[in-house]
């Protein structure tokens, strides 16, 4: 091909991308294509060649880098063997093996694995198993009918998931669809409530939360959080000792805890699971980006022998849910690597340094920047809250974005990032090299000298 009919191939492409893929939360009519036409380690490349740091991980599930050899030949071994198995009164042995690996290594009591294929799905396995726990255990609890959830919480995108979700831009369209459920304060150590010094942040939001329970607890069957941090809302970070708080809290008023690990699991926070950082054990588990290391569709709830009991009988103690490709082997085959990989090259040993690099270099060369409010981090997933005053901790005015001119900026520096409006993410696959950071780091800083 000529580099003439490599233009005209890429300018085609862009047109038909405009004209026929709608892409995931993006406005179309403003819609600048960027075609990845293939990838390695953490550097994507686009039509045009340009070549481009992947600083959020292909949002958020990237995990050992794009065609890790390792993951890439246990999907082509498991093409040999066979592409789909359905879970619906079958197995496979790559489905069967991955599902004893997760009750391995998650939190103590976690068994039994209900495999989907995306977050949402997880999430929404997780309320309808809950749910009907209350109706067939023993001692029944059918008037545990509702869940608490946190204010800013994002689950997903399905109508159950929107439910116990709470970002207004995203949600309040749909808000005649939905069920309802008890909102609670979500902590924000960044913007505390007035007279909420950061020593008394746990307390205060653990105070409200145990009024609520003492008041709803009979009512309701579970409470769904993102543990330490809440993802989509803008990263936002929870003090210490919150989650264990939780955790006490809905064991001394009955309540399940789902523990939503679909963007901080698998290594994200420095640990293989954020609840291990309070040695928390949920009742219900939901596990999805990382989870095939960002290769493919599968997302995991697990959940509790004490759960699981209950749906064992006849009947209607089934739990009537499903997807079709639920399980997938090639996924699973995706997902035993990408454990595998933890272990060979050591992943959370380069989460602790990198992390630790990304610490310093934030707090040297980003923090002093005048809109720069707030950088917070946990692990490998830093945020920047660009505000409008320092001081007063003002946003900025959401229709400049901000965000998103840093974020173009950013590409000329051969850095690719995706801001949740005025906070920028940093969220890099874990394998991420020392010099790739600092040039993620150098970009950002040059996206804010820009504005
Ligand atoms: C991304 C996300 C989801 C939804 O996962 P999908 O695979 O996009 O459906 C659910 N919960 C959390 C915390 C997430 O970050």
């Amino acid at each position: 091909m000529t580099s003439q009919d490599e233009f005209s191939d890429a300018q085609q492409l862009a047109d038909w991308d405009r004209e026929h893929v709608w892409h995931a939360f993006t406005q179309m009519q403003d819609y600048e294509p960027l075609i990845v036409t293939h990838a390695s380690g953490c550097v994507l490349t686009d039509i045009e060649g340009r070549e481009l740091i992947d600083g959020v991980s292909s949002v958020w599930c990237n995990v050992h880098g794009h065609r890790h050899p390792v993951i890439d030949s246990a999907i082509r071994e498991q093409l040999n063997k066979v592409a789909h198995v359905t879970s619906l009164g079958m197995s496979n042995p790559t489905t069967i093996e991955l599902a004893r690996r997760l009750a391995e290594i998650t939190p103590d009591g976690l068994e039994h694995t209900f495999f989907s294929g995306d977050g949402a799905s997880s999430v929404e396995v997780a309320l309808k198993m809950a749910f009907q726990y209350w109706h067939q255990r023993e001692d029944p609890r059918p008037q545990k009918n509702t869940y608490i959830a946190l204010g800013s919480a994002y689950h997903g995108d399905t109508l159950g998931s929107v439910s116990v979700g709470g970002v207004a831009r995203f949600h309040e369209m749909f808000e005649p669809l939905l069920f309802n459920v008890i909102r609670v304060d979500n902590p924000n150590t960044y913007r505390l409530p007035e007279g909420v010094s950061a020593t008394d942040a746990t307390a205060y939001y653990l105070d409200k939360l145990e009024s609520t329970l003492a008041t709803h607890h009979q009512q309701v069957a579970a409470m769904v959080i993102e543990p330490l941090v809440q993802g989509a809302a803008g990263l936002i970070m929870q003090p210490e000792g919150y989650l264990r708080g939780v955790r006490e809290l809905t064991r001394k008023y009955d309540v399940l805890l789902i523990a939503d690990e679909v963007a901080v699991g698998f290594g994200r926070t420095g640990k293989m699971f954020a609840c291990e950082h309070e040695s928390v054990n949920p009742d219900i588990m939901c596990l999805a980006k990382g989870l095939t290391g960002g290769y493919l569709a599968m997302s995991a709830t697990i959940a509790t022998t004490e759960i699981w009991n209950t749906f064992l009988g006849s009947g209607l103690k089934t739990f009537y849910h499903g997807h079709t490709y639920a399980g997938n082997p090639l996924a699973a085959a995706a997902a035993l690597a990408t454990l595998d990989i933890f272990h060979d090259e050591a992943t959370l040993e380069n989460v602790a340094t990198r992390s630790q690099e990304l610490r310093e270099a934030l707090e040297t060369r980003i923090a002093s920047h005048p809109l720069v409010g707030n950088i917070r981090q946990r692990g490998l997933i830093a945020a920047i809250e660009l505000v409008a005053d320092k001081a007063t901790k003002d946003p900025l005015n959401a229709t400049l974005g901000t965000g998103y001119k840093v974020c173009q900026a950013a590409l000329d520096k051969g850095v690719w990032l995706r801001p949740l409006r005025d906070t920028l993410v940093i969220m890099p696959p874990l394998s991420i090299n020392q010099q790739q950071l600092q040039q993620i780091v150098d970009a950002v800083d040059y996206g804010l000298n820009q504005l």
